[in-house]
C-alpha cells in the first residue's frame, strides 16, 4: 500500500535486516527495542490491523505464530518464556497502520501493560 511505512520495509524501500522472510511474512528488528529480543513479524500483505482481514486469509495469524514460535527457539527464549502482542486500535496503542506482531522477551516482563 502505498505511504505505508511497513510495505515500504517489505519492499525494501526503506532498508531494514530481515531476520525472516518467507512468501507470506518478513520479521525485522523493532527500531526501538523495548526487550532484549524485539521482534516485528509482519504479513507482506497489507491489512490496517487485526480487524481488517478478511474471514478467508485469516491463517495468516497462525502462520505469523508459527513464526513467532520458530524465532523464539532460533533466540533461546523458548524455554525461558516471551510475549508476541498485537496492538490493535487506538486504545489498543497501534501506531504503525499495518498488521504487525511483537516478539517480546529475554528479560523478566510486567504484567498488566500500562
Ligand atoms: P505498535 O505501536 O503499532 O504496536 O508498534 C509499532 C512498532 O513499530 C513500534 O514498536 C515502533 O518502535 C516500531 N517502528 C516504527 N517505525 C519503525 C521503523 O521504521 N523501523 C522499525 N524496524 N521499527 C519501527
Ligand atoms: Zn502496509
Amino acid at each position: 500500500m502505498k505511504d505505508c511505512l511497513f510495505c515500504k520495509i517489505v519492499e525494501k524501500e526503506i532498508p531494514s535486516d530481515f531476520i525472516f522472510e518467507d512468501d507470506r511474512v518478513v520479521a525485522f528488528n523493532d527500531i526501538s527495542p523495548q526487550a532484549p529480543t524485539h521482534i516485528l513479524i509482519i504479513p507482506k500483505e497489507h491489512f490496517n490491523s487485526l480487524m481488517d482481514i478478511p474471514d478467508d486469509k485469516l491463517d495468516i495469524i497462525s502462520h505469523i505464530h508459527n513464526v513467532a514460535r520458530k524465532l523464539a527457539q532460533d533466540r533461546k527464549i523458548d524455554g525461558s518464556g516471551f510475549r508476541v502482542v498485537n496492538n490493535c486500535g487506538k486504545e489498543g496503542g497501534q501506531s504503525v497502520g499495518h498488521l504487525h506482531y511483537h516478539l517480546l522477551g529475554g528479560r523478566q516482563l510486567a504484567w498488566p501493560p500500562g
